[in-house]
């Protein structure tokens, strides 16, 4: 899922999004609500209409948000109170308020009100951390249930399924407290299930450990989605794991930085080599800037702080993600095998 964080895929129109094969964007909750504001979206009828996109959208919850750009934050049972980063204002979000905005965002998937548990935590801070995600999973999912009904889309038959609310499975990097959520959230039977509070720092054999450990308890017939990874061969190492959804900031981020995502490893065009280098960023790939511009264009828009410049790299590292994610599903559709089997070939 390409990251459209203040409902926008930095600097990509949502029809080159459609042309990319982009099935599903996410909204960043916290971003939304404090601008232009939930409610202002549900008047105009939700984030789909307001962005044009009528394909799926998810939400997440604003936890992670208020978690990392609030120095200044104050977590208490009832939620959390928290400083706006763009002018100050207090505002306290509970689970129920964090639903009651993604409802009013109209988002297709809404995600449960959690705590991110920072890394490294305690086992103490870990425990209580995750005393604090299970208790608002299951508030948040009894407003979502009393409340799915408010959704602002004009034809709910329209939109490709029923608003569905995610659990997320938090723990630390501690294997018995993510199977302890993970168990508990199943029997709570959300409509699917996020693995969070990963790539916060750790070392990538954990996340792969706390993904091997976690998945299997989760059931195989509902989407199962780790939040916020990853690089190239992550994502289709874990896809393989049986991981059906992923969301990061990394392509479009890295894009505006210079950093090309490629076939033949990573590109920084910004680096002299490709002053006059005529070949296109990625030889392999067929996407409309490879077919089109050369490794010394982009690197001149670069240097010229164009702003087709972040433009033109992010639609190429999209179109790579999206190619690894298809190339992916094709390839299990042709040989499915079992997770187990998977994990055995990984070790
Ligand atoms: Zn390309």
């Amino acid at each position: 899922m390409p990251v459209g964080t203040q409902g926008t895929v930095k600097a990509v129109p949502q029809d080159t999004l459609e042309s990319l094969g982009a099935q599903i964007i996410l909204g960043n909750t916290y971003h939304l609500y404090l601008r232009p504001g939930h409610d202002a979206i549900r008047r105009m009828g939700g984030l789909h209409k307001f962005i044009s996109w009528p394909h799926a959208l998810l939400t997440d919850s604003g936890g992670f948000q208020v978690f990392s750009l609030n120095e200044l934050r104050k977590v208490t049972d009832d939620g959390v109170r928290f400083r706006s980063h763009l002018d100050g204002s207090s505002h306290f979000f509970t689970p129920e308020h964090s639903i009651d905005v993604q409802i009013a965002l109209g988002a297709d998937i809404c995600m449960a009100f959690d705590e991110c548990t920072e890394y490294p935590a305690s086992r103490s801070r870990a425990e209580e951390s995750l005393r604090l995600t299970m208790a608002w999973a299951r508030r948040s999912l009894d407003h979502f249930r009393a409340h799915r009904h408010l959704v602002p889309w004009s034809d709910p038959k329209a939109c490709c399924m029923q608003c569905q609310c995610f659990g997320i499975v938090q723990g630390g990097m501690y294997r018995d407290l993510r199977r302890q959520c993970a168990e508990r959230l199943v029997e709570m039977d959300f409509d699917g299930y996020a693995i969070g509070g990963l790539s916060v720092g750790e070392p990538r054999e954990l996340t792969l450990e706390m993904i091997a450990e976690t998945l299997p308890l989760l059931p195989k017939d509902k989407p199962r989605y780790v939040m916020g990874v990853g690089y190239p061969d992550e994502i289709e190492q874990y896809a393989r794991l049986g991981v059906d959804m992923m969301d990061c900031v990394l392509p479009t981020r890295a894009a505006r930085h210079g950093l090309l995502f490629t076939s033949e490893g990573r590109l920084n065009i910004k680096n002299k080599q490709y002053a006059e280098d005529q070949s296109p960023p990625d030889p392999a790939c067929g996407c409309m800037v490879c077919r089109r511009y050369s490794r010394a264009y982009l690197r001149h828009l670069m240097q010229s702080s164009e702003a087709l410049s972040g433009t033109l790299n992010t639609i190429h590292n999209l179109a790579f993600y999206l190619g690894i994610m298809r190339r992916v599903r094709d390839s299990l559709e042709a040989a499915p095998r079992s997770a187990a089997e998977a994990l055995k070939a990984e070790s």
